[in-house]
């Protein structure tokens, strides 16, 4: 990471954090990834109505408008020289004596950011191994919070079996990756579980929807079971920082050898759109 950080409206390589920060001790925060590409922020508007209805759920003040958080994020790219990677960012309830509740409505919340380079920009990935596993996290997977023991957990299990990214159902029915959303192509429809309270609504997973839309395609934001993922025509994962990533194993299953014709397809739609955007 770049070492210079942003902290509440000042820049400091050496932030100190209270034992008592609540982010740090309750994971009583949100957080949010914003891509780099050219040096200049991608989908900042998308990302900061996101933060804004992370925080509106927990209730906690991030005293930014759109205009303070994009001056301060961009600030913040160029004063660490980030081309080409990723900004993380938190809000967090502040630093109050240690009680599950509230604190009092004057303590101030807390805004952490820094960059993160990458040597190249994400391109469009063409393999990818997922296991699935029980979704176990919590009944509010639709705010993007600080706890993430759950995808911690499955991440580790899906790395420890040698796979990327770990596919999550309750009860046989596919909810998300640990930090993805997921995509199932069959007869060039496209299949993903619906933006209620078991998934996170993904910024890149709003953009292919579009995109599939506008080419034309059937998407269906429906429950569906694992037996359904397993025998798809094309199965694909999206972020902010892997893009649209093609499943080509599952569970240690040879899908395919190269990514699907309407993953291809959506993979260049997506580039475009980043480009358009840099335009
Ligand atoms: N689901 C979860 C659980 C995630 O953590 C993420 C990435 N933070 C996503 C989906 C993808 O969201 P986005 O496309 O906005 O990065």
């Amino acid at each position: 990471r770049n070492s210079l950080i942003y902290v509440n409206g000042t820049f400091t390589e050496q932030p100190t954090i209270d034992v008592e920060e609540r982010g740090f001790q309750f994971g009583d925060g949100i957080y949010e990834v914003v891509a780099v590409k050219a040096g200049r922020l991608l989908f900042t508007r998308d990302h900061f109505n996101r933060l804004e209805n992370s925080c509106a759920a927990l209730r906690i003040q991030h005293g930014f408008t759109y205009q303070t958080f994009e001056k301060a994020m961009n600030e913040l790219v160029e004063k660490t020289h980030c081309e080409n990677g990723m900004v993380y960012i938190q809000v967090t309830r502040g630093t109050a004596s240690r009680n599950h509740a509230f604190p009092s409505p004057t303590t101030v919340g807390c805004c952490y950011a820094y960059t993160m380079s990458n040597a190249s920009s994400a391109h469009a990935l063409q393999e990818g191994k997922a296991i699935t596993l029980a979704d176990i996290r919590w009944l509010r997977c639709d705010i993007k919070s600080l706890n993430l023991l759950g995808s911690v957990l499955a991440k580790q299990e899906a790395s420890e079996s040698g796979a990327d990214e770990a596919i999550l159902h309750r009860e046989g029915i596919v909810t998300e990756g640990s930090s993805t959303n997921v995509f199932v192509v069959n007869d060039g429809i496209l299949y993903t579980h619906p933006a209620n309270h078991l998934i996170l609504n993904g910024i890149t997973r709003q953009y292919v929807i579009k995109l599939a839309k506008e080419a034309g395609h059937q998407v269906v934001e429906e429950p569906f079971s694992i037996q359904f993922l397993e025998q798809a025509d094309e199965v694909f994962i999206t972020s902010t920082t892997q893009r649209i990533r093609p499943i080509t194993t599952l569970n240690a299953k040879k899908l395919t050898d190269a990514p699907g014709s309407l993953t291809s397809k959506l993979q260049q739609a997506l580039q475009a759109t980043i480009l358009n955007e840099l335009n």
